[in-house]
């Protein structure tokens, strides 16, 4: 991935206006298929995973940022803006990780269904009890988590708080089809329960564990796991590490004999390989999002891969 392509930055106007420009020309519009069915767009392709476990065949979804990105960081394509403008509903992660481009995506859609406020508009993060929400944040140096932790998705417990969330505004939406959407999250959340039971040995595993992270993304997965982060390769989330930085990761990776060190694929694997040196520690690449490696094709695989790897190094 070219990391020149993924600067954070508002779009301007003018870049819009092409954009809508370059969206009108490709004429991409939502196929046939979408007649009768609620189109929704989410930010993430984990939300769009679940949309579809709860809508089913009455529910077309479709995602902005690809798994394999990092979601600080997304560029979407000028497509959106008329997917956006066709669309029932709009669902994003929230606290500020799609500042960078939604104000301006929502604007050019120009759809009255979507904007905040109107039903289908869905901040996710408004159902979820969101970590770090109280830290103190300097803006100014990079934080990119100013109004808490965003990556509320690696925890099955906010699967479950999604799938809820979607399935009361679908209904609410689309009220002939409520019973299917009831339906399905029942058994969404039947699926997620069997799978937490096949991984229930992995759990116990990771109980108490010391492990670093990168990103303060594998915070909710610490939560619902029991691993216990003992430190983060970025000094604040979104800032890269500094030798300081660094030099006293090792001294804590040293005294708490944290072995493992748990990364995105959009990392700097060489620090993270040459803090591995130092420590004798493993570095793990895991994709946090559906779609972030071939055969992570839906939630439950997203899961089930992030706990299973990190039990396996930490066993
Ligand atoms: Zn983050």
């Amino acid at each position: 991935m070219n990391r020149t392509l993924t600067t954070r930055r508002p779009m301007s106007v003018a870049r819009l206006a092409r954009w809508i420009l370059a969206a009108g020309a490709a004429s991409v519009l939502w196929s046939t298929e979408a007649h009768g069915q609620l189109k929704v767009v989410t930010s993430t392709t984990d939300l769009a995973d679940i949309a579809r476990a709860v809508g089913g065949d009455h529910v077309r979804a479709t995602h902005i940022g690809e798994g394999y990105e990092d979601p600080h960081f997304v560029q979407p394509k000028p497509s959106f803006i008329l997917r956006l403008r066709e669309a029932d509903v709009w669902a994003y992660v929230g606290l500020d990780l799609e500042i960078g481009w939604m104000p301006l995506l929502l604007d050019g859609a120009r759809n009255q269904r979507i904007t905040a406020g109107a039903r289908g508009h869905i901040n996710v993060s408004t159902v979820i009890p969101v970590l770090d929400a109280n830290r103190a944040v300097d803006r100014s140096q990079g934080d990119v988590h100013p109004l808490g932790n965003p990556h509320y998705w690696l925890d099955p417990a906010n699967a479950r708080r999604i799938a809820a969330l979607f399935r009361d505004r679908f209904s609410e939406l689309d009220p002939g089809h409520a019973a299917a959407y009831a339906a399905n999250t029942s058994a969404f959340e039947a699926r997620l329960g069997a799978a937490e039971q096949g991984w229930a040995a992995d759990l116990a595993t990771l109980k108490d564990k010391p492990i670093v992270a990168w990103h303060a993304s594998w915070r909710y997965f610490a939560a619902y796991t029991g691993v216990r982060i003992v430190g983060f390769m970025e000094p604040k989330p979104g800032v890269p590490p500094s030798p300081a930085h660094l030099a006293s990761l090792v001294a804590t990776m040293k005294a708490t004999g944290a072995r493992v060190i748990l990364m995105e694929p959009f990392y700097d694997r060489r620090t993270a390989d040459k803090v591995a040196r130092e420590t004798g520690a493993r570095v793990l690449v895991v994709p946090p999002s559906v779609g972030g490696a071939k055969g992570l094709d839906d939630y439950i695989a997203v899961m089930r891969n992030a706990v299973a790897t990190v039990a396996a190094a930490v066993r």
